[in-house]
């Protein structure tokens, strides 16, 4: 029987990014990253080492490492994620970020993710604000069973998920909106390319200009907000200006463009005005 180390070391070299080969030995074996580290003399037996193999030979045929273990990490929840949902970034932790800054704590809010995917800004914002009213939407059922999955591991049963088109599942009205939107052109070359090709389209591309789905937002989440409310986009590196002057043009306050943690424009946000 082959000892850890080896079987490591091997799949370390056939995959590009050294790293993936440990997550994936973790995820076959059930362990953490440190017992292996522990265990590199201990012998691996067959049926291990066979699902070791299978999962390497699955990245090494482009699946995102994600979908191979089924898990992601994000903010400081580990959330399930399928090939239905897209696979939480630490980009969107900016978003968060910003909306918690503008959640006070303490007050009963009501706040709404739209395309919440597995839930990622949904139960970050959750978990955060305990007293939040919180509702998760997406127009696909298989996303949602995912995102409520997710909800019920992390305890977080109240959060209210709802199927349907952006805005139109919503009722009454919000303090704060929060989307991580499809964005990329889509004739964008990237769409064919790495992780990308296994993620679902509809999370990812937004028409000609990659803009399709936050023009609905902006032009409609207005109204579903309580004055003074905020609105808040996740977008392409290039869109800061062109999501700047669509907020202005239909007459949101405060516009602003944040920056993600490499320092490109990522996220802009809008307020309702009093
Ligand atoms: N940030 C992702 C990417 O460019 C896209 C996610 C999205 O469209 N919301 O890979």
């Amino acid at each position: 029987m082959p000892d850890l180390r080896t079987v490591l070391n091997a799949a370390r070299s056939r995959l590009s990014d050294g790293y993936e080969a440990d997550y994936l030995l973790a995820h076959a074996l059930q362990r953490s990253g440190a017992w292996i580290m522990a265990h590199l003399d201990d012998p691996l037996e067959a049926a291990l080492q066979h699902a070791f193999e299978t999962a390497v030979q699955r990245r090494l045929e482009g699946t995102p490492v994600a979908y191979i273990t089924g898990h992601r990490g994000f903010w400081t929840l580990d959330l399930e994620v399928s090939p239905a949902t897209l696979i939480p970034r630490p980009d969107t932790e900016t978003l968060v970020e910003a909306a918690l800054e503008r959640i006070p704590v303490g007050t009963p809010q009501r706040l709404a993710d739209l395309g919440t995917g597995s839930g990622a800004i949904a139960l970050a914002l959750a978990i955060e604000r305990p007293e939040a009213e919180v509702w998760a939407v997406d127009c696909s059922a298989e996303a949602l069973e995912v995102a409520r999955r997710n909800a019920r591991r992390h305890g977080l049963d109240r959060v209210v998920f709802r199927q349907g088109d952006w805005l139109s599942p919503l009722q009454g009205s919000f303090d704060l909106i929060a989307s991580n939107p499809p964005y990329i052109e889509s004739s964008d070359p990237h769409l064919q390319r790495g992780d990308l090709r296994f993620e679902p389209a509809a999370a990812l591309a937004s028409g000609r200009d990659g803009l399709d789905a936050i023009r609905q937002l902006v032009a409609g989440s207005g109204r579903l907000l309580r004055p003074g409310g905020w609105l808040l986009l996740e977008h392409g590196w290039r869109q800061g200006p062109a999501v700047r002057s669509l907020l202005l043009s239909h007459g949101w306050s405060d516009a602003e463009t944040l920056r993600d943690l490499e320092g490109r424009d990522r996220v802009t946000l809008g307020r309702r005005r009093t």
